[in-house]
């Protein structure tokens, strides 16, 4: 008998809505046409498909499978896939704006897509997902392609899901196309340092902060709320350059040492410890919530989102926020925030390291070369530290916040674009 992935519960802050409410603010200031509001606003195309998956125990299982293609304007769509039990329509539309955004902020010849699949990937086995993956690749032939949309990892996907859905892909084409995703294995095409790359432009947006505050790396101290690709390798990069990282977090809870975590100490511990933190002897538990609120000078938000809220944003003691998530913050907790004076870098600037390596490995498959490491490094900082500084200038012409500052940035590019490309 088959059955059903349940429906996902929706959030009571809704992403789509959050990501609505900048976009206005910054358009309005922007000035740009109710026409134009409408092109940006509406995507393109939206693909939802019903996958029934033959489980281990034999039954058919049925899930729901999401394509946002929001923009195409500045170039191909790009954005990653996202498993997780909570994912609804409405989460995967914002999420692929916020990929349009993103790309247009870093400058790269992108537009923005996301894909979803509701599924538990923590209860699935690998022939499971595997099959679920190679399903949700031939229900999407039509919509992906390297000049059309690319896909990338995203929430409970990674390097082993990409190959699956190359491997389907170029069988389906009848030849090997690299360049149909990102984030592949890098025996695959893959690019080399695509996998801290997220949490790398984390770290580069964290220090030009620093650099406004003036605040000394030595002397600064740090919470990462997730210790996934991007918590983990940002809270690493961070520690690198002289930033105690105070407090670290997952799905279990937080972890705190006053005297500073041993990051790749905990990084080995999660590795061999099924990829969770659960019983990290290195630090004193603490909730999620906690981790929010402690006295340190810089908070990373790299887990999921709507974590900062219009309920805890007034406890936030940090005075430098740099979002390694996508939408970390309410729009409802914005006001707060920028009432205290505290910087805020956002999501669609502070995470874009992840999609400019990418487009390097896009790049790479293309030529049919491969970069050195530190010449994807140089890159992506250059660009990164550049698009930082960019958004800084808008936020002190237009008066308004960073955030406020990014969508100005990325609108701008867009429209003026779709202008030169012109429409019906
Ligand atoms: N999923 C990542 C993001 O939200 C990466 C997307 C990509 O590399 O295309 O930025």
């Amino acid at each position: 008998m088959a059955y059903l992935e349940p429906a996902p519960i929706k959030d009571k802050e809704n992403p789509l809505d959050s990501m609505m409410s900048r976009f206005d603010e910054a358009a309005r200031k922007l000035g740009i046409s109710e026409e134009m509001y409408y092109i940006l606003k509406v995507p393109y195309r939206q693909v939802v498909v019903g996958l029934p998956i033959t489980m281990d125990d034999g039954r058919i299982k049925v899930f729901e499978g999401y394509r946002v293609l929001h923009s195409n304007i500045l170039g191909p769509s790009k954005g990653g896939i996202r498993f997780d039990p909570h994912v609804n329509i409405d989460e995967v539309k914002a999420l692929a704006a916020w990929m349009t955004w993103k790309c247009a902020v870093v400058d790269i010849p992108y537009g923005g897509a996301k894909g979803g699949i509701t599924c538990n990937p923590r209860e699935m086995s690998a022939g499971e997902l595997e099959r679920l993956m190679r399903a949700y690749t031939i229900a999407m032939l039509d919509v992906f392609g390297p000049d059309k949309d690319i896909p990338a990892p995203d929430m409970g996907t990674g390097p082993r899901e990409m190959a699956w859905l190359m491997d389907e892909y170029s069988k389906a084409k009848g030849m090997t196309v690299q360049a149909v995703v990102t984030g592949k294995p890098l025996v695959l095409g893959g690019s080399l340092g695509r996998t801290e790359a997220t949490g790398r432009g984390v770290m580069v947006c964290a220090l030009a902060g620093m650099e406004k505050l003036r605040l000394n790396p030595f002397k600064t101290t740090c919470a990462v709320q997730g210790f996934g690709n991007v918590g983990s390798h940002a809270a690493n990069l961070l520690h690198e350059r002289g930033v105690k990282v105070l407090a670290i977090s997952d799905m279990t809870g937080g972890y705190y040492n006053s005297n500073g975590i041993d990051i790749q100490e905990a990084m080995r511990y999660v590795e061999k410890n099924n990829k969770s933190l659960e019983g990290y002897a290195g630090a004193e538990k603490i909730t999620n919530e906690e981790l929010l609120t402690l006295n340190v000078e810089l908070l990373v938000p790299a887990a999921k989102e709507d974590v900062i809220t219009e309920e805890n944003a007034s406890k936030i003691q940090a005075k430098l926020i740099v979002e390694g998530a996508n939408g970390p913050t309410s729009a409802n907790a914005d006001p707060i925030i920028n009432s205290k004076g505290i910087l805020a870098v956002p999501d669609i600037l502070a995470n874009a390291g992840g999609v400019t390596v990418s487009y390097f490995e896009w790049v790479q498959n293309r030529l049919g070369y491969k970069w050195t490491q530190e010449r994807v490094e140089r890159r992506s900082d250059r660009i990164m530290k550049d698009a930082f500084d960019k958004v800084y200038q808008a936020s002190v012409q237009y008066q308004v916040p960073m955030r406020i500052a990014a969508y100005i940035v990325a609108i701008d590019k867009v429209s003026q674009t779709y202008k030169f490309r012109g429409g019906y």
